[in-house]
């Protein structure tokens, strides 16, 4: 609960990047990590677009299990060359207890996909580590749901948590989910945790992420979590919620009208 912590937990990084502070701090690449080129390519240009983390999954979790499963190992290591190439902090999802050790060496920050929010005994095991969780809301979490499952991680010790509103499924089919803006000034209200936005996964629709952005720093998001291709239309998965690296450019320049952004 807040009173716990009536200023807030904030979660502090290697390169003394701060969650929870008084900037906007925004993840953002690619949905899966492709190759070496794809994943270099979209870390300079998270880079310079000024963002602090590099996001992409190694470990996918997809809906078939014919589509791209994702590239494992091979993807961490690339994903720790490129971002110590480029100065970012990586974050990636993690699928099951068996990979966080595996993962440990090569990641700043593990990512608790939607998927996952409600599987107990990986969040049990997350709180035995000390390395900085991002836990996403489940496809159809309610906020008890979410506050809950932040437990399993808290209980264990690690207060190194995020929250992360990603889209819910309504009767709503137009978007790929509803992003529901309201879930982040209720649980900035409810919990010491710092809460993020994805709107990518959000809403689904590329054109429709930068506004849906916006509206999460508006409401008091204390970060972001993007997708961002450098060619969103030969992307292996979720290309088109991914922005065009100008349209990142752009939307950074329009989140520094709300807040500081970094
Ligand atoms: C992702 O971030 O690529 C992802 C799979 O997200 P979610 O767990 O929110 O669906
Ligand atoms: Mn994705």
């Amino acid at each position: 609960g807040r009173s716990f912590r009536p200023e807030g937990t904030t979660v502090t990084f290697p390169n003394g990047v701060v969650v929870g502070g008084k900037e906007v701090v925004v993840m953002a690449g690619p949905c899966s990590v492709e190759s070496r080129e794809q994943i270099l390519t979209s870390a300079k240009q998270v880079a310079a677009a000024g963002a602090k983390f590099l996001r992409g999954g190694a470990f996918k979790p997809r809906s078939s299990p014919y589509s791209f499963q994702g590239m494992g190992l091979d993807g961490l290591k690339l994903l720790r060359d490129v971002s110590d190439e480029t100065g970012l902090l990586v974050i990636t999802e993690v699928m099951e207890i068996s990979q966080i050790e595996l993962m440990l060496p090569y990641i700043d920050c593990f990512q608790v996909g939607a998927r996952n929010m409600q599987n107990f005994n990986l969040l049990r095991e997350l709180g035995h580590v000390r390395k900085p969780v991002l836990m996403k809301r489940g496809i159809s979490a309610t906020i008890e749901e979410v506050l809950l499952s932040a437990e399993y991680i808290l209980s264990g010790g690690n207060y190194n948590l995020m929250l992360c509103e990603r889209g819910i499924r309504t009767y709503e089919t137009y978007t790929r989910n509803t992003m529901d803006i309201s879930a982040i000034p209720v649980l900035k209200k409810l919990t010491h945790l710092p809460v993020l936005g994805d709107p990518s996964h959000g809403v689904g629709i590329r054109d429709l992420v930068p506004p849906m952005a916006l509206a999460s720093v508006a409401a008091g998001a204390d970060g972001l979590l993007m997708e961002m291709h450098p060619n969103p239309d030969k992307a292996m998965s979720d290309g088109a919620q991914s922005l065009y690296p100008e349209q990142l450019q752009k939307l950074m320049a329009q989140l520094k009208l709300l807040a500081p952004v970094v």
